[in-house]
């Protein structure tokens, strides 16, 4: 028996919070139809200690998703402060003390037929409910490479998260999925490797790290970001950003997967081959390490602050 997913208990809905069962849209409404959206997915991890919630780069993501808005054509009266501080308050009012997802959405608001992004109204909702892991196997997982491409900027930007866009990420994980692993690699339009469904990508070769360029069709990850921080700025490591092909994933000494909900997962094997000795490596090992203290507030983000 399946278990049904905690709703939240209240939302931000047309500009004010309210109960969870009145945040409601009509099934004409555009983005429903036409995939005309994007959305954010930010947490917040409860920390014991302190008995408080930490909102993990709120301003760096609600940046990310107005940029989003902008390419879609949307200006939102909100700044990135605006959206933390309803995100506070949305906190507040749900009031509970275990780590939270967040999942802010700007959306085509008009119950018409019509594709295009010109001449629409738009909103933005968000709500929060309790999460634990995306991918079980955090300490090993076992990915296959995608039959499917990535999508193209030039296509829908991959740099947003637009809704339409994340069609292409669900054909890739379900793939994946039925095919026996637990997650994908995607290769773009050029040959190279992107990142994995729904997580951005590092492999470490000779000791350096390495990870797909922004050019790439990546999503600009916040988590990537931080990974380069703390690879370059706590462990000392060689960083570099640039294309990576397919079978450097069978030679690479490590590899990871990282993202907002994927946190930091170990790659252990990739299409049947152990990436390095098959088993969790120490340079993923201490990185994650870092990244929970780091995110549960337990140290400042870098040794230079
Ligand atoms: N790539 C894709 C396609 C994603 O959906 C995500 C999750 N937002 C990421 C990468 C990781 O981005 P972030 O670290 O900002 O969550």
């Amino acid at each position: 028996m399946t278990t049904l997913p905690t709703l939240p208990k209240y939302a931000f809905f047309e500009g004010e919070i309210v109960p969870f069962s009145e945040a409601k849209v009509s099934v004409m409404t555009h983005t429903f139809n036409y995939g005309t959206g994007a959305f954010g997915g930010v947490r917040a991890y409860w920390n014991d200690d302190d008995r408080q919630l930490h909102i993990f780069r709120p301003l760096d993501h609600f940046k990310r998703l107005l940029g989003s808005a902008k390419m879609l054509l949307m200006s939102l009266p909100y700044t990135p402060e605006d959206l933390t501080r309803i995100l506070v308050d949305l906190l507040r009012a749900e009031n509970r003390h275990e780590d939270m997802y967040v999942r802010p959405l700007v959306y085509k608001s008009d119950p018409l037929i019509g594709v295009r992004l010109h001449d629409l109204s738009e909103q933005i909702t968000m709500f929060t409910i309790p999460f634990g892991r995306y991918i079980e196997q955090e300490e090993g997982a076992h990915v296959g490479f995608s039959s499917w491409r990535r999508i193209d900027d030039n296509t829908i930007p991959a740099r947003g998260k637009i809704v339409g866009a994340y069609a292409n990420s669900a054909f890739i994980k379900t793939e994946a999925m039925l095919n026996g692993f637990d997650d994908a690699l995607v290769l773009n339009e050029d040959g190279h490797v992107s990142e994995g469904s729904a997580a951005n990508l590092f492999i470490v070769r000779d000791g350096v790290a390495i990870t797909p360029p922004i050019t790439s069709n990546i999503l600009e990850g916040i988590t990537r970001k931080t990974i380069i921080q703390l690879l370059r700025d706590e462990m000392d490591m060689e960083v570099q950003e640039r294309e990576v092909d397919k079978t450097e994933l069978y030679l690479a000494e490590e590899a990871f997967l990282c993202g907002t909900g994927v946190q930091v997962c170990a790659i252990s094997r990739v299409d049947h081959r152990p990436v390095g000795t098959g088993v969790i490596g120490p340079v993923v090992k201490t990185l994650r390490d870092l990244y929970f203290k780091l995110v549960r507030g337990c140290c400042r983000a870098t040794r230079r602050g």
